[in-house]
């Protein structure tokens, strides 16, 4: 076997994209290395990947730990393939997130006096989501610790894939992203399940009962539960649902799945609604937003009102305005700007989205927003504009492909006073500000931060018409 490469007590030069850390020197060229790794730290390192321009590396020791490090909280460190950044202090989080956005508008946007504006930290750093996703599996991973340990484990397991192990799961014992009780909820049916004896799901042969389990909570103390089953068992089922109503009252809204496809994807699957209400709420300003168990709502409820105040002002309305939100999903920011605006015309290709939109406006008494289900592209033409208006503002909100080149020609075509780029992928929000730079110039970029102890960041951006 060929002699592996290691390079010793190296001092890890900075953040890279995607959350890894670079090493980097003249004699040895560019190394990137993932894990728990942070800038300053002093390591050995051995590489598993040689490219051209750039190779990769784990690190093997550690000599010296970097001041820039904070110590980990959760157990689950490391197995787990969220919260990456939890060993790099809050500080250090953020400000390599706003130069990440200062650079992506240098490089790629081209824009040499980016103002780029202080990040918005999070309030919270710790349990700011409001959904997550657990999944049973009869082939459970253990830890090397588990491992060594004179405890004897089940094969079932409750919790996280471990990253790039599609067929392993690791038990979550403690997760510190979402608040009460879903920690309890998720313990709790584990305990109960394994207990009663009910088989856990088995991907390699789509098979066993219990699949997947999702949990959300809203801003209104509101708690949804999601079931997914494998098997069609009717009794069993009832006897689990039954199991979570009697043991956790917080539900308010219960639910199950039978979902036997090849994937735990279920937006393509029918809901049975088990008890409590059909859907949860959230709150915004006077506004109430109705989340079913197949809706879209922003993670983190509450940067996600910090994002949308950012929004609101940039698109600076006097309520005479026609505004166009587009990629608005469930219609969010359509609604909450809505009182701000004239009309406001709403665009997303997921059809029970918009569905949501229409309820959520007809719900706060909201008659100004209107919604159209369809491909941006295809719908958002010459034609569509000379339909309904040409806007005087436009809050663009894409996935993290950005902007199709043909929606960027349209939006110049509209010509709008004021674009308010709202992003989750400051590479692309700086490639398609370029594409419109020839008449808009860029005021100012707001970086957000939405996902504490990840790379994550969210930017929103205000161009105005040259
Ligand atoms: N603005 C919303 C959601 C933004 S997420 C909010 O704040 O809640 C981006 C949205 O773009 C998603 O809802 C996604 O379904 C939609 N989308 C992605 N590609 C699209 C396309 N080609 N045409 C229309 N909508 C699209």
């Amino acid at each position: 076997m060929a002699k592996r490469i290691r390079y010793e007590k190296v001092t890890v030069t900075d953040f890279a994209s995607e959350g890894k850390c670079i090493y980097k020197s003249e004699t040895d060229g560019v190394i990137f290395i993932e894990g728990n790794v942070a800038p300053g730290d002093v390591v050995d390192l051995e590489v598993f990947r040689k490219k051209k321009n750039f190779q990769e590396a784990s690190v093997v020791h550690t000599h010296h730990y970097s001041d820039k490090r904070a110590e980990p909280y959760c157990d689950h460190f490391q197995t787990c393939g969220g919260c990456k950044w939890q060993h790099i202090r809050y500080s250090e989080q953020l400000q390599f997130k706003e130069q990440q956005v200062r650079d992506h508008m240098i490089r790629i946007g081209k824009i040499k006096d980016a103002n780029v504006l202080s990040i918005v930290p999070s309030g919270k750093k710790l349990f700011y989501r409001n959904k997550l996703e657990f999944t049973f599996s009869n082939a459970r991973w253990l830890t090397n610790e588990e491992i060594s340990s004179d405890n004897v484990y089940t094969r079932n397991a409750l919790g996280f894939h471990v990253p790039k192990r599609f067929d392993k799961v690791f038990t979550v014992e403690k997760c510190h992203l979402q608040p009460d009780p879903s920690n309890a909820i998720r313990n709790g049916l584990h305990q109960w399940a394994e207990g009663r004896g009910l088989e856990y799901y088995n991907i390699r042969d789509n098979k066993g009962m219990l699949r997947n389990l999702i949990i959300r909570t809203a801003n209104t103390g509101e708690v949804m539960v999601i079931v997914q089953f494998a098997e069609e068992r009717d009794e069993l089922i009832e006897e689990v649902m039954t199991f979570l109503q009697d043991r956790f009252p917080e539900i308010t809204s219960l639910n199950y799945i039978i979902n036997q496809k090849g994937n735990d994807s279920y937006q393509d699957q029918q809901v049975v609604h088990f008890s409590g209400a059909k859907a949860i709420r959230e709150t915004m300003e006077a506004l109430t937003f109705l989340v079913g168990p197949k809706s879209f709502y922003q993670t983190n409820s509450d940067q996600a009102y910090q994002l949308y105040q950012i929004a609101r002002e940039y698109a600076g309305l006097s309520g005479s305005e026609l505004v166009y939100d587009l990629y608005t999903g469930t219609g969010t920011i359509a609604n909450f700007i809505a009182k701000n605006a004239k009309q406001v015309i709403g665009v997303e290709y997921i059809e029970e989205a918009v569905a949501d939109a229409r309820i959520n406006a007809d719900l706060n008494a909201i008659s100004n927003t209107i919604f159209f289900a369809g491909d941006m592209k295809q719908l958002l033409t010459g034609d569509f504009l000379e339909a309904n208006g040409y806007p005087e503002v436009i809050i663009t909100d894409p996935p993290r492909a950005g902007m199709d080149p043909a929606v960027v020609e349209t939006i110049l075509n509209a010509g709008p006073q004021r674009i308010v780029y709202v992003s989750c992928n400051t590479a692309t929000q700086a490639r398609d500000i370029l594409l419109l730079s020839g008449q808009y110039r860029v005021e100012k970029i707001q970086p957000v931060d939405m996902f504490p102890n990840t790379h994550h960041v969210e930017s929103v951006a205000l161009l105005t018409k040259i």
